[in-house]
């Protein structure tokens, strides 16, 4: 289905709510704006409850950032080539985990991408595209199935020197799962996990009906285009109106295509909606690298995922299951 809309437009999600029995705590963790909601009357538990949520996302965030020298993470990448390091089993399923989503959307998504962080730099300090030498000796270290996984000795090996793994991509999406999980394990019934508009919910409003998300316009926000239940859990949006280069009036987002090593083009934002944020995390990526035919393909044969697509050109593309005109 297709919708023209003004060329800015771009898609995020904001979950609405309205009651005192909602306890919510803004912060940042992993670099990104974190809001930690939860259904709970007593002030104190709650507080106790959200507290809990912070130690976890914190104590996963140190597993996974590859900028924090003394995590596994790091560790695997500083032994590039050189020798297996052996990890916890949580690191060890996460990475597996990466790598059937990577022969999921054939390389699309790939953890070893990172090694392209040294030629793409979204700080604002890439001024010109990189010479096709340099992208090609960096691509030749990007490569999921260079990664080798060793399930009896739950070591992980990246095969070639300069190989480098990162989980930007699918972090924000497996901590806000994790939290959630152990929310529920404590008991509470209903919440939300809100990372960067990463949203993912559990239980019901404190009215008894269903987390509603509305998907707007945010230079128009009195206009959301769809309102929507959020039956599958998670929506998860990747965009490129954060982090992206521009040369010659074309704009790079920062997420790249494995296969090629070049910055996606075309699409602005890509919503998926989930059982799980790990997932979704992962697959909005991914749909952004294989772009709106490939990508909504294969969310199509997927079970209970969906996905909505916005491309530069101001058409909106959803996959078979959604329809956003009618969920108003
Ligand atoms: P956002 O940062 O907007 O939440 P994403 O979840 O799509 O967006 O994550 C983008 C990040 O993922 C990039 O900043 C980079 O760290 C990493 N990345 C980029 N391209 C890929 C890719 N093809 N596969 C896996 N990770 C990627
Ligand atoms: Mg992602």
């Amino acid at each position: 289905m297709k919708k023209n809309i003004f060329f800015y437009f771009f898609l995020t999600s904001i979950v609405i709510s309205y009651s005192q029995q909602l306890q919510k705590k803004t912060l940042k963790l992993m670099g990104s704006r974190f809001d930690i909601t939860v259904v709970e009357k007593d002030s104190l538990k709650a507080i106790e409850y959200i507290d809990i949520a912070i130690k976890e996302i914190s104590r996963i965030e140190k597993m996974i950032s590859s900028w924090d020298p003394n995590s596994q993470t790091s560790e695997i990448n500083r032994n590039a080539g050189f020798k297996p390091v052996k990890v916890d089993k949580e690191l060890f399923d996460l990475i597996e985990r990466t790598i059937s989503i990577s022969k999921l959307t054939d390389g699309a998504f790939d953890i070893s991408y990172a090694s392209m962080d040294k030629i793409w730099k979204f700080n604002g300090t890439l001024k010109s595209m990189p010479s096709k030498e340099s992208i090609k000796a960096a691509v030749s270290k990007v490569d999921y199935r260079n990664i080798i996984l060793d399930k009896l000795n739950q070591t992980v090996f990246l095969k070639f020197k300069g190989m480098k793994i990162g989980f930007g991509a699918i972090g924000k999406g497996f901590a806000a799962d994790k939290a959630k999980a152990l929310l529920i394990s404590k008991g509470v019934k209903a919440g939300i996990i809100n990372a960067s508009g990463d949203m993912n919910t559990w239980g019901r409003q404190p009215n008894g009906k269903e987390w509603m998300i509305a998907i707007t316009n945010p230079l128009n926000k009195n206009n959301a285009f769809a309102t929507l239940p959020l039956k599958r859990g998670a929506i998860v949006t990747s965009g490129n109106y954060e982090k992206f280069v521009s040369f010659n009036n074309k704009r790079y987002s920062h997420i790249i295509d494995p296969r090629t090593g070049y910055p996606s083009a075309g699409i602005i934002s890509v919503s998926v909606l989930a059982p799980k944020a790990e997932l979704a995390d992962a697959l909005a990526t991914s749909v952004f690298v294989m772009g709106v035919e490939v990508g909504l393909n294969r969310i199509n044969q997927l079970n209970k995922i969906e996905c909505i697509i916005i491309k530069e050109d101001g058409t909106i593309h959803t996959s078979k299951n959604i329809n956003i005109n009618n969920k108003k």
